[in-house]
């Protein structure tokens, strides 16, 4: 009885695997995709929709990798899957436990999703496509260890995502600047001086983050930030000792310094 029972528990756990590919979070590896067409460009395949238009945007993911290779100065070899979700059920099955984002990127940088909240919003496709593209050129330049742990230093990635997708969706310079005016930022870029019952607005980190990194490539240059985004790809743990190191003054510094050029527009936010 013991041996059949646990011949059926493989049986179903084989068949459960089997299922993830076309159903679940393997979905982008299933050489079957039931209710998607697909797209093969040079460098990306997108799958969409079966019936749907492809929108236009998806149709430049090839000079986008190229753009985001020379932009962040690291090489993308990898095939990238970009995968237009149906629905929500789809994005659902695909990604569990993930909340109702815009994009994501899996850890391994070479498989990207686009959630129906584009759609919802009218965001730029665009725009977010070029955001993921970015976390994807840093993930496949890092191990999946490294890659996962990326969200412990939102300010260096999310960051210089937000600045290659030159996004619109967030933020606008005025919104920032009196946002810059209201508090301390301190708390809202370092990773180690984040308060927790802070409130926090997406679409206003992002922003400070974005520009926080302009305003370092401005004011040291674009071959010292180099130092401080592959240190960091090293090891996103650290990224405040990584940041003292390249720079020679502590991450609270900066910050302060950077929120002054702001307040006296000795530097100016771009678009
Ligand atoms: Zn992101």
């Amino acid at each position: 009885v013991l041996r059949r029972l646990i011949r059926a528990i493989v049986v179903a756990l084989i068949a459960l695997l089997a299922l993830c590919f076309p159903f679940g979070p393997l979905f982008p590896w299933s050489p079957w995709k039931p209710g998607y067409s697909s797209l093969v460009l040079d460098r990306a395949t997108i799958y969409y929709p079966t019936g749907a238009r492809v929108p236009g945007p998806f149709l430049d993911v090839d000079r986008d990798i190229d753009e985001s290779e020379q932009f962040h100065r690291l090489k993308a070899p990898k095939r990238i899957r970009v995968i237009l979700c149906r629905n929500w059920g789809d994005f659902q099955r695909f990604m569990p436990a993930m909340g109702r984002v815009g994009a994501v990127t899996l850890d391994t940088g070479t498989a990207i999703y686009i959630t129906p909240r584009i759609a919802e919003h009218g965001f730029d496709y665009g725009e977010f496509l070029r955001h993921e593209i970015s976390h994807a050129t840093v993930d496949q330049n890092q191990s999946l260890l490294e890659a996962h742990a990326n969200r412990k230093a939102p300010w260096l990635f999310e960051g210089i995502a937000v600045s290659f997708g030159k996004q619109q969706a967030y933020a606008s310079v005025a919104q920032f600047k009196a946002f810059v005016m209201a508090r301390d930022l301190v708390p809202v870029v370092d990773p180690a001086k984040r308060r927790p019952d802070l409130p926090s607005d997406m679409r206003y980190n992002y922003q400070v983050w974005r520009y926080f990194l302009e305003y370092l490539i401005d004011s040291y240059g674009r071959d010292r930030f180099q130092s401080l985004l592959l240190g960091v790809m090293r090891d996103p743990t650290a990224s405040e000792r990584v940041f003292s190191s390249v720079y020679g003054v502590s991450m609270p510094d900066e910050i302060r310094r950077f929120r002054a050029a702001v307040l006296s527009g000795k530097w100016s936010p771009r678009e």
